[in-house]
């Protein structure tokens, strides 16, 4: 039972309808989705994706905005090269997202944190944090953050956050990075993105089809000023010439025939409902001191368990048990404030999974707490 992974539910993946649009891929292209192509993306993508972000989020770009990028891994990897040099100050999220962690530390970043509470990022000790740093002439370079169904908390950033965040990026003039990956699963009511409200004058937006389609075609944008996107095509060449072409060509025609935007529908009542499920047991089965996050949207629940359970020793017994999930500390810059929370995901296992998962670990931590 894999609560670790954040892996679509196979049912959400529309094989059928791709494996038709493979077909017309090769009629309308011909033997070009196997060719190489300009390493900004093809350009019948490109439009569709602009005609996407803003149905779907309300975000205006025009053809110099956009970089096809190979998921949004890469987005992010293009951003720390550009802006990233060691010892440069990025500020994430706690908890945030572990590959994104990474990608900074590999670039020597030196990484600080703020704390997320139901309303997503603390803003307000963002604003604290760069007042300090302005009194020894410092500055982030870039502020990351997930502002629908933050991963790991699934948390939303409320809107005066946003606006505040935005006004400190003007004023201290810093560069807000908007990962958008669970921005078309948000279950209730959705948020703007950040880079729709003032311009993309201080925020890169990154983004894919991963959740929404499939990850396996490894299709993602990135929308930010003409002046990063050129530096993109540029860094792109050396890492990859390109994404595939036959990736990005099913991407254009599953956009162009709507196919995306229903199966982000269906995606999203499916998570709501594996959400609801999850949330009902660890409720139901975890002791009253824990805590858990109230998803808004997205892949994950976060949980603390307010007992002394190292959750890392917690994962070793588990895994036994067949299930797994990813240690608090992981996920966390100082990680001694989450040694005993988790992230477990309801997006891959199936129903019956989830219900043995959790009836299986609640058993577990209940042994170790003694209770
Ligand atoms: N950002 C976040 C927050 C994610 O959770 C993920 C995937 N788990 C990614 C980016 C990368 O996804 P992809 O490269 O498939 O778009």
């Amino acid at each position: 039972m894999n609560f670790a992974s954040g892996l679509p539910d196979p049912r959400t993946i529309p094989k059928n309808e791709i494996k038709e649009i493979i077909a017309e891929a090769f009629e309308i292209y011909g033997y070009q989705v196997l060719q190489y192509s300009p390493s900004s993306g093809l350009s019948k993508l490109v439009k569709e994706v602009i005609k996407f972000v803003y149905r779907t989020r309300g975000l205006r770009a025009n053809l110099n905005n956009v970089i096809i990028v190979s998921g949004s891994q890469q987005g992010l990897e293009l951003v720390s090269r550009i802006f990233i040099d060691p010892g440069d100050i990025v500020v994430v999220e706690e908890p945030t997202y572990l590959l994104a962690l990474n990608v900074f530390k590999l670039r020597k970043a030196r990484i600080v944190s703020v704390p997320v509470d139901d309303e997503g990022m603390d803003v307000n000790v963002l604003e604290d944090i760069v007042k300090d740093l302005k009194k020894d002439g410092k500055k982030p370079k870039i502020v990351y953050t997930m502002p629908v169904a933050q991963n790991p908390t699934g948390v939303t950033m409320s809107i005066n956050r946003r606006k505040h965040l935005l006004e400190l990026a003007e004023k201290y003039n810093f560069i807000i990075v908007e990962d958008d990956a669970y921005g078309l699963l948000s279950f209730d009511y959705e948020q703007p993105p950040i880079a729709s409200l003032m311009g993309l004058n201080n925020v890169v937006y990154i983004s894919s089809l991963s959740k929404v389609l499939a990850p396996g075609l490894r299709v993602g944008y990135v929308i930010a000023n003409e002046n990063i996107i050129n530096k993109m095509y540029v860094l792109k060449q050396f890492m990859d010439l390109g994404t595939s072409v036959l990736g990005q060509a099913i991407a254009q025609i599953a956009l162009e025939k709507g196919v995306v935007d229903k199966n982000a529908e269906y995606a999203k009542r499916l998570y709501r409902l594996k959400k609801n499920l999850m949330i009902e047991l660890i409720d139901g089965m975890f002791f009253s001191e824990s805590w858990r996050s109230n998803p808004k949207g997205g892949f994950y629940i976060w949980v603390k368990l307010n007992k002394n359970i190292d959750t890392r020793k917690l994962f070793e017994q588990s895994k036994r048990n067949g299930v797994i999930f990813t240690p608090g500390a992981n996920l966390c810059v100082n990680t001694y404030r989450c040694l005993d929370a988790m992230r477990l995901s309801y997006s891959n296992p199936s129903e019956d999974e989830i219900r043995i998962g959790i009836y299986r670990l609640s058993s577990l931590i209940r042994e170790m707490a003694n209770v």
